[in-house]
């Protein structure tokens, strides 16, 4: 607490350039920046979603150990997923391993050469939407799953589309090839049509034969990842606090909460004081896919945790934290956050870019409109081009105005920002934070990406001209 009058407060932030109303969620960037008005300063608890984003995206891993592939299966339903992966994990996995898999954890590796390939367990697209709404990319390669008897369906079309989406490789297994109806160039052909042009037929997708019923191709398809894996050339530093993704979670009995952690970089080890989402605790207990129980686990590992207070969502992030307390600190701040959030947003309704137009025809009021953006680029250079570019489109009844941007991610400050302003924000080869796409869905704020320029200058253009189609 400030405790500053709400108007004397108002003014001075006003003179930021920023419009606040009494309960308005402000993110932590800005919080500071106020506070700094009152020689307050504010603490950080939570992660810097927006540095380990930024990070990320110029971080040279060429010196880290190579770490396993993780394979994902998708497809439209009966046409194999849940057989190919019983079929791999029962005839390769325990082929090589003693015991061989006597947990169902949600994921398990299998050798192939020299390198262990570790295939997520959990077929279906809720678990993947629900990583992917967080921005988060769990998968290395996709497998896609295709029945030869039956061709490209609707879900095998929504796959495509969602490896498009993330810019994942794509391995297509054309399933079934044992039954009498199978007939594997039609499904290239079907698949052609959606960009997935085989090899032999001059493109550089790679189609495999395969039955997840008699085994034939099986290692044809796991060679064709392994070759995919090597080119990928996949490596991440194993030092440092874990950083991971719930991959499954559940309640069992006498156990608690029991949740598979992928690793992603950094090592897990037991002991740990771990914060998964909105809920924290201790990593008790390690457990691999083989019911082997470990001390720690690296980059690319799926382990069960046991030791959390409740149950994550898939697609959850983990962290490691200093202890217990600054865990708890971090999740009631989490749950007040979205709590805050919700509470601000009832009344948030989407504009997307397309409306624009419409939007600023049925405004009544005679002055001039201005179309508001805030851009976000991944270099200076960039960013000057696009400012200066967009805010040429103007014409005599429509402005456009930059109103904040530059360098870096989309953060929770531009969604906010772009909610109190009406606004829209473009990214020119920058996505937002995670936390900054959720404010952004509860606020209703559009935000569209771009990797090339004129697709971006186009889309403003349209928007002005009110012939932006809406993408429904
Ligand atoms: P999912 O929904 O994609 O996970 O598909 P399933 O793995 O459950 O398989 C659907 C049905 O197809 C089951 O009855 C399987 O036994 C059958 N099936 C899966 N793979 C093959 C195959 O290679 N050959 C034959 N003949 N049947 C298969």
């Amino acid at each position: 607490k400030l405790s500053v009058r709400f108007e004397s407060f108002a003014n001075r932030v006003l003179e930021m350039n920023l419009l606040v109303r009494p309960d308005d969620y402000i993110g932590v960037k800005l919080a500071g920046e106020i506070a700094a008005l009152y020689n307050y300063r504010v603490e950080d608890v939570a992660f810097n979603e927006e540095a380990v984003l930024n990070k990320k995206a110029g971080e040279d891993k060429s010196a880290y150990p190579v770490r396993n592939p993780i394979i994902t299966i998708m497809g439209h339903v009966d046409h194999g997923k849940t057989s190919l992966l019983d079929y791999i994990r029962k005839e390769k996995v325990a082929a090589g391993e003693a015991g061989g898999i006597t947990q169902h954890i949600g994921a398990y590796s299998v050798k192939v050469k020299d390198a262990m390939l570790t295939f997520l367990d959990t077929p279906g697209h809720a678990a993947f939407a629900a990583m992917r709404q967080r921005g988060a990319n769990v998968t290395d390669i996709v497998v896609l799953v295709v029945a030869a008897d039956d061709g490209v369906m609707p879900q095998t079309v929504e796959s495509i589309r969602f490896i498009k989406n993330a810019e994942v490789p794509v391995i297509v297994a054309v399933n079934k090839i044992d039954k009498p109806a199978a007939n594997p160039d039609k499904v290239k052909q079907g698949l052609t049509e959606h960009g997935l042009l085989p090899e032999e037929w001059g493109g550089e997708t790679q189609y495999v034969n395969v039955s997840a019923l008699t085994g034939q191709g099986i290692d044809d398809l796991l060679e064709a990842i392994q070759l995919q894996a090597e080119i990928m050339e996949l490596r991440e530093n194993p030092k440092g606090a874990a950083e991971g993704i719930v991959i499954e979670s559940k309640i069992e009995v006498g156990r608690g909460p029991v949740t598979t952690i992928l690793v992603q970089k950094g090592t897990l080890n037991k002991g740990d004081s771990i914060v998964v989402g909105e809920t924290s605790g201790r990593a008790r207990s390690l457990m691999d896919y083989t019911g082997k129980m470990l001390n720690s686990a690296g980059p690319s590992t799926p382990v069960q945790v046991l030791g959390l207070e409740n149950v994550p969502t898939p697609g959850d992030i983990l962290n490691v934290v200093k202890n217990e307390r600054e865990a708890q600190k971090i999740v009631d701040n989490r749950i007040a956050e979205r709590k805050a959030l919700a509470n601000t947003s009832v009344e948030a309704k989407k504009v997307s870019l397309e409306d624009f137009f419409a939007t600023a025809q049925n405004n009544s009021e005679a002055e001039k409109k201005v179309l508001k953006l805030i851009i976000r680029s991944d270099v200076q250079g960039s960013y000057e081009a696009i400012k200066t570019s967009v805010e040429r489109l103007g014409n005599s009844e429509v402005s456009v105005e930059v109103i904040s941007g530059g360098v870096g991610a989309i953060t929770d400050n531009d969604v906010n920002l772009a909610a109190n302003s009406q606004g829209f924000i473009l990214g020119f080869n920058m996505r937002p934070v995670t936390t900054a796409r959720r404010i952004a869905e509860e606020k209703g704020v559009d935000i569209k990406t771009y990797s090339i320029i004129y697709e971006l200058i186009n889309d403003v253009t349209l928007a002005l001209e009110g012939m932006l189609t809406p993408e429904r």
